[in-house]
């Protein structure tokens, strides 16, 4: 008998109690114990749900109160010193005092660093290692909740984070040290940690090894090999399931099928395991878990096709030794489509969120075993809403079809030459030199939220709210003016994100009331669902736009989101790929360019913070995604005159390997972080120059602190001694929306002095005068 398998639920609670709970403790206003209750009510709540699923093999320690890696960490006694708190509720203390840095009780750390979670929306803490680091067994949280669930009935499957990718995935001291050089050590913490498990009665123990689906070296696959030994002979009655997610082995497939584990999880949903499967074939010993249902997407299963893929993986491998699971952890989409009443019934029948999944899962296996008559009525239900979905109009315009047609966006290219658009943009600007700008947003202040809560929920006629965001964005171009900055923009109070703002005024776009994903911590986020092709039926900023240019002389900057991020940051229909949604969102944002250019916009910024985020797993499959991903910033900002300025802006500072990529989004001037990286950013341009205008962050917006002008000055200079003065512009690492004008004011007027200090050390000619309105 095949049986069923989930490898992780989310955490957060149906109501995101978790949230609630674990913020009340931050501000005191419940106590440890209180917040380990809520939290173990939590558990209990997602073990029944699995169970009622029907789900054979139920997760344990998948939960976290802040970050499964984090928890690992804790487990191992990985605690940077500066991070150790006694005394009573220490552990906690320290565990959140790493997630999010301390104060207080002479203690001042900052969090440790927090990254995405492979090409996922979720962060985790990443663990800080190097040569000092001592390994040892130092918490008991696997034990504890395996016990709490066989205690309520449930023997689950404990989920451990695997010891290679946990040194793969940290942070090591200096880059010549070696990470695997910790193997050993921490392998035998990991061996008595899977004992100890054996030993409370664990049949089962879940070991992710994610990194297994990048590129590996040999060496690192050696590692694999060793530490694996290791942990078997560790085991004692337990076996080890070596679960893998987000892609398949390639080249390490043998190697892997072939560890000492009694059972292998794959991902059957990307890249191409069955592929792999099929040449290689797999060990009759072994059990193999089959990830069929998408666990990154929130749409319902191809259940017949998923069924044919079984039913062809069941040729080569025992069928007792079959297990059906979702492809990953269901922590990436939200809790459950059924309570979105609020969406179009015949959307919603569409949705699949992580209960649905579930119950997909137990759907397969039944047909697994029963064959496909025993589930026909699931089968027949699921063909039909599969077949309305892709025979709907929701789905298909005909009118976007039609545009899209045969349009290749890597052939989308600007008419002028980046030297004679510079000329004409030049001219028409007036720019001093080492001109000053903003990325975009100002301070949503307590005011701004609540005016917008208010106008929610009705209690703030339109005319009103329109009215308190004119006199934001009055307040905004007047500090600005009074900084002196030279390409103002208007603020974006309007917009409570940069991607949801655009998507509820786009066609082919759905939201949901309740469906919370974790980001990072407490922060949860609701991706819009793009269902549908998408139109852009009416122009979004222009009339922002135009009545902030009214406020001021200075040439006002639209500010836009670009096609890339509008995708990487929703839950993108699964009917076509992605290339293909992602040329519906470019020409959206193209109209809007366009419409933006005709009310007189001279400068039109398009951000692409999420360009970065949507790389492949595999290098190998970075060419293709780059090519199509950048084609469509360009058909979105390529329409232009060539005095019309395309800037575009990202936030990070990691460019290894793309800076060819983001130098062919062919953007006039690019806003880059720069301030918080030690001017790594700044080592690449030395290395390889950049043939556009560039404007490296010249400070760090995170913090409430006001940089100095000298300071500012100081990385002026830097940008200077490897970027050619007439390419360099001046600005903020990112948006201001989360400070507040008391920092902004006077960060800004810093900011314009040092600018304008730089100027007289060029010895260039600096331009007193406001340049002349940009018309
Ligand atoms: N224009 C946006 C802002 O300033 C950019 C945000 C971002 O980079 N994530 O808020
Ligand atoms: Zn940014």
């Amino acid at each position: 008998m095949a049986t069923s398998a989930n490898l992780g639920f989310p955490r957060i609670g149906a109501d995101r109690e978790l949230k609630r709970a674990t913020e009340a403790y931050w501000s005191r206003r419940i106590t440890a114990d209180e917040l380990h209750e809520a939290a173990g009510r939590l558990r209990a709540e997602r073990w029944r749900a699995q169970v009622d699923a029907g789900i054979d093999h139920v997760p344990s320690n998948d939960f976290s109160l802040y970050d499964h890696v984090l928890d690992a960490a804790m487990l191992v006694g990985a605690v940077p010193e500066r991070f150790r708190i006694s005394g009573e509720d220490g552990e906690l203390a320290s565990y959140f005092a790493m997630a999010r840095g301390s104060q207080g009780a002479g203690r001042d750390v900052e969090a440790l660093e927090m990254t995405k979670w492979f090409d996922t929306n979720y962060h985790y803490i990443v663990p800080e290692i190097d040569a000092a680091t001592q390994f040892r067994l130092t918490a008991t949280k696997p034990f504890d909740e395996f016990s709490e669930a066989l205690a309520q009935g449930v023997r689950t499957r404990p989920v451990l984070l695997g010891p290679v990718s946990y040194l793969l995935l940290a942070r090591t001291a200096g880059a010549s040290f070696d990470p695997l050089t910790l193997l050993d050590p921490l392998a035998e913490v990991y061996a008595e940690v899977i004992g100890r498990l054996a030993g409370l009665g664990a049949e089962w123990i879940q070991v992710d090894e994610p990194c297994l689906v990048q590129d590996r070296s040999p060496a690192e696959l050696a590692a694999f090999e060793r530490a694996y030994r290791r942990l078997a002979d560790s085991a004692g009655g337990a076996s080890i399931f070596l679960q893998t997610y987000f892609g398949d082995l390639g080249a390490a497939f043998p190697l892997v099928t072939g560890l000492p584990v009694a059972g292998v999880g794959l991902d059957f949903t990307r890249g191409d395991n069955a592929a792999l499967l099929r040449r290689h074939g797999f060990p009759r010993d072994k059990t193999l878990s089959a990830g069929v249902v998408d666990g990154r997407n929130v749409w319902i299963n191809d259940l017949a096709a998923s069924l044919s893929l079984l039913e062809e993986i069941g040729e080569r491998v025992d069928p007792e030794r079959l297990i059906v699971s979702p492809s990953c952890s269901l922590l990436h989409v939200p809790l459950d489509a059924e309570r979105e009443t609020g969406l179009d019934p015949e959307l919603r029948g569409w949705l699949a969120f992580a209960r649905q999944k579930l119950e997909e899962v137990t759907t397969l296996t039944g047909a697994v075993n029963g064959g496909r008559s025993a589930v026909e009525e699931e089968l027949a239900r699921n063909r039909e809403l599969l077949r309305r979905r892709s025979a709907s109009g929701r789905t298909r315009n005909p009118e976007v079809r039609a545009r899209t047609g045969s349009l290749d966006p890597t052939r989308a290219a600007r008419a002028a030459s980046f030297a004679e658009r510079k000329a004409a943009q030049r001219a028409r600007l007036g720019l001093p030199p080492l001109p000053t700008t903003v990325v975009g947003s100002f301070p949503q202040h307590a005011e701004v939220r609540a005016a917008r809560r208010r106008y929610r929920a009705g209690a703030l006629a339109a005319g009103e709210y329109e009215r308190f965001l004119r006199a934001e964005v009055d307040r905004a171009v007047r500090v600005q003016e009074e900084a002196g900055v030279d390409v103002p923009a208007h603020g974006e109070f309007e917009r409570t994100d940069m991607v949801e703002y655009f998507a509820e005024r786009f066609e082919g776009y759905a939201f949901t009331r309740l469906g919370w994903v974790q980001s990072f911590g407490t922060r949860y986020v609701k991706p819009p669902i793009l269902y549908g092709d998408v139109r852009r039926p009416d122009p979004i900023t222009v009339e922002w736009w135009r009545y902030a240019q009214s406020r001021t002389r200075r040439p006002m900057k639209a500010i836009l989101t670009g096609p890339v991020t509008l995708l990487q940051w929703s839950f993108v229909r699964d009917d076509q790929p992605r290339r293909d949604t992602c040329l519906q969102l470019a020409l959206a944002v193209r109209d809007e360019v366009l419409d933006l250019e005709r009310a007189g916009a001279a400068v039109i910024q398009v951000d692409e913070p999420a360009l970065r985020e949507g790389l492949p797993l595999r290098r190998n499959d970075w060419a293709a995604y780059l090519a199509w991903a950048v084609g469509c910033f360009r058909l979105a900002t390529s329409a232009v005159l060539p005095e019309t300025q395309i800037q575009t802006h990202m936030c990070y500072s990691k460019f290894g390997g793309i800076m060819d990529a983001v130098e062919a989004l062919d953007a006039d001037v690019l806003l880059i972080e720069n301030a918080r990286s030690n001017e790594t950013l700044l080592e690449i341009f030395r290395e390889r120059g950049y043939a556009r205008d560039v404007g490296p962050g010249v400070y760090d917006i995170h913090s409430p602190r006001v940089p100095s002008e000298e300071e500012i000055g100081t990385r002026i200079a830097a940008s200077l001694r490897v970027l050619p003065a007439e390419s360099v512009w001046i600005t903020p690492d990112c948006g201001l929306k989360t400070r507040a004008y008391a920092e902004v004011e006077p960060a800004l007027a810093n900011m314009v002095r040092a600018a304008r200090r730089a100027r007289t050390s060029l010895r260039l000619p600096t331009a007193g005068a406001a340049p002349a309105p940009a018309r």
